[in-house]
């Protein structure tokens, strides 16, 4: 028997925001009926191949916005994960909902279909931030989003924001965080906006439409995320995700811990008996070479010793405790040290990471530029 995270993509939202680069594209009705079949599918066909060895421990459903289908299908999409698998009685069942998608109905079907921890994309609590970021929302439903997750029961929610917005001030990022905490989350994820050149939002900021905040602007921002949060409460546990006590993302924490999960769904990736794989991200492709009864898979990788190991550093110094000496020893039967010396001793000495108590972490200094860290492990 294996423990490992189940992820669903859902390739459908209301609109496009102008910033997105994932595998998201406008609902419809008959799209999300062929998508639906195709999955149904896709975990007939995986259950087939690993057979009865893998037990669910924590299952995601994210996107796109799996909220924008109506109740039926939402319904029908959270029977997916059970018609394949076993699942733990005690898995984390997270969703991904955004405001304007998310109604009584809907959150009835979501609880009842097991759903414990949903992950509302607030993103921000200015109106002219959220339009700039061309999101299909405005703060005041993100806000009754929340509350009306509250009503059905809900009692484990995250908030999604977003800094680093064009436009927005240092002022405008606190308020966020302060409107945002006043709520009561669990959970908040604090995401630096990525600007990628294909998007609207890319193309503005190339024509200069659009006032791109500083790195140094961006930098104090996540400081400022990380000094609020904290003192608010939350336990600062990943360099973007902050949690009341106990309340951390399973699911994620399985990510960064190099646990094993399977990705249904266009563009869903996986990490499974020593191999990644990625399914074909576009959506007519994945429903037709599901229909045909074969495997969506668009490219998989066995990963060496040495990537195994450099994947455990870099996604394990993503968590604030960092990568435990110990556990790599057990894993790999080598010790960080001896296999990363010279990087971590020069990390070190540039005041980037910091050993302690059997552990190799970031430093505050380094969470800002984390990559850099992480490029010495690769
Ligand atoms: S809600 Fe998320 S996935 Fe959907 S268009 Fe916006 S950024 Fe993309």
């Amino acid at each position: 028997m294996k423990e490992i995270g189940l992820y669903i993509h859902v390739p459908f939202c209301r609109g496009k925001c102008a910033y997105c680069d994932f595998v998201s594209y406008p609902y419809s009705p008959e799209a999300a009926e062929r998508y639906l079949k195709a999955l149904e599918r896709e975990i007939r066909l995986w259950s087939e191949w690993f057979g009865p060895k893998l037990v669910l421990k924590t299952v995601y459903v994210g996107g796109g916005t799996p909220t924008c289908l109506p109740p039926e299908a939402l319904a029908r999409l959270m029977s997916v994960p059970r018609a394949g698998f076993t699942m733990l009685p005690d898995a984390e069942v997270a969703v991904e909902a955004n405001p304007g998608t998310l109604d009584e109905e809907k959150l009835a079907v979501l609880a009842a279909a097991g759903v414990n921890r949903l992950s509302i994309g607030m993103q921000g609590t200015a109106d002219r931030l959220l339009r700039v970021l061309g999101r299909a929302h405005t703060a005041g439903e993100a806000r009754q989003a929340f509350k009306a997750a509250r009503a059905a029961g809900f009692t484990n929610i995250n908030l999604d924001l977003i800094y680093g917005i064009p436009g927005q001030s240092a002022g405008d990022w606190t308020e966020t965080l302060a409107e945002a905490a006043a709520l009561g989350p669990e959970h908040v994820s604090a995401y630096s906006l990525e600007i990628h050149s294909e998007t609207p939002l890319g193309q503005a900021a190339a024509a200069g439409e659009v006032a791109v905040c500083s790195e140094e602007t961006v930098r104090e921002m996540y400081l400022k995320a990380i000094d609020f949060l904290t003192a608010s409460g939350y336990v600062h546990y990943e360099i973007a995700n902050f949690a009341l006590p106990g309340r951390e993302s399973r699911h994620n924490r399985l990510y960064w811990e190099g646990g094993e999960y399977l990705g249904l769904g266009p563009g869903a990736h996986s990490y499974l008996d020593g191999h990644r794989w990625a399914n074909t991200a576009n959506p007519g492709e994945y429903c037709a070479t599901v229909a045909r009864g074969e495997l969506p898979v668009a490219e998989a990788v066995r990963l060496t010793p040495a990537d195994a190991m450099a994947e455990a550093m870099f996604l394990g110094l993503r968590l604030t405790a960092g990568v435990s000496a110990a556990r790599f020893q057990a894993r790999f039967g080598c010790s960080p040290e001896a296999v990363y010396g010279p990087a971590i001793a020069r990390l070190a000495a540039q005041g980037l990471l910091i050993e302690e108590d059997g552990y190799i972490r970031l430093t505050r200094d380094a969470l800002p530029v984390a990559n850099v860290v992480f490029a010495a492990f690769v």
